[in-house]
């Protein structure tokens, strides 16, 4: 096969201990904290829905280091959403609920960064919202850790601080949909494959962020992602 242009790099997040996971699709669950869903106006009772990523947006940031997302264009609103991300190891479609687990192959802390404001503009317009999550730099991700090595259960931890104050605090047990619901829901829609990244919704505590502010994103249990957003 001869290329007619450079092929574009490879995706990859790093494995915590070595190696690097290849991103194939990201999707990313809207609405599955029922404060959350609270603080964006619903009710927080209708089942998952998704949107996606392009592969090209995932921010690796190394445990110990500080990544840097500069402040996208366009928005007057970069939000930060903190999510526990679940990386598939072994696709299929209709995934049964009860299978579900033995498709993960690690998790992650992620921020589904968006452009509030946009994203806002999309939904009274009836429009697509990828122009308010889907962009460059919008979903950094710590270092991936093997589903074997992680212990993510109800009473895990998820934690943000931005410029060292608490901005969202939860644990994972009050996801309205759990793991292995939001990967059956999923794969019922698309087919998943080894690369796929789940990002797996917000707690509530959404909130503006703004260049020289440091966020401090961490699950128990998990390498801690931190990220200085940057000037334009
Ligand atoms: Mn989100």
């Amino acid at each position: 096969m001869s290329l007619v242009l450079a092929a574009p790099p490879a995706i990859t997040v790093p494995v915590r201990g070595g190696g690097e996971f290849p991103v194939r699709r990201v999707y990313c669950v809207g609405r599955n904290y029922v404060e959350h869903a609270i603080e964006m106006g619903h009710t927080g009772r209708e089942p998952p829905f998704f949107f996606l990523k392009p592969a090209d947006n995932v921010l690796p940031v190394r445990e110990g280091e500080t990544g840097t997302m500069r402040y996208p264009t366009l928005t007057q609103s970069l939000h930060h959403e903190l999510e526990l991300v679940v990386a598939i190891g072994e696709g299929g479609s209709d995934i049964p609920v009860e299978q579900a687990m033995r498709h993960v192959w690690g998790y992650a802390v992620g921020l589904d960064m968006t452009r509030r404001d946009l994203q806002n503009d999309m939904k009274k317009q009836g429009r697509p919202w990828e122009i308010g999550k889907a962009f460059e730099e919008s979903a950094p991700i710590g270092e991936l850790v093997r589903a074997a090595d992680a212990s993510v259960n109800a009473d895990t931890a998820i934690a943000l601080t931005v410029n060292g104050q608490p901005r969202q605090a939860s644990r994972i047990g009050k996801l309205i949909w759990g793991i292995p619901e939001v990967i059956a829901h999923a794969s019922a829609a698309w087919t998943l494959a080894p690369g796929d990244l789940i990002y797996t919704g917000t707690p509530e505590g959404v909130a503006a962020v703004v260049p020289g502010d440091l966020l401090e994103a961490r699950i128990d249990g998990l390498p801690s992602l931190s990220l200085r957003i940057a000037p334009r």
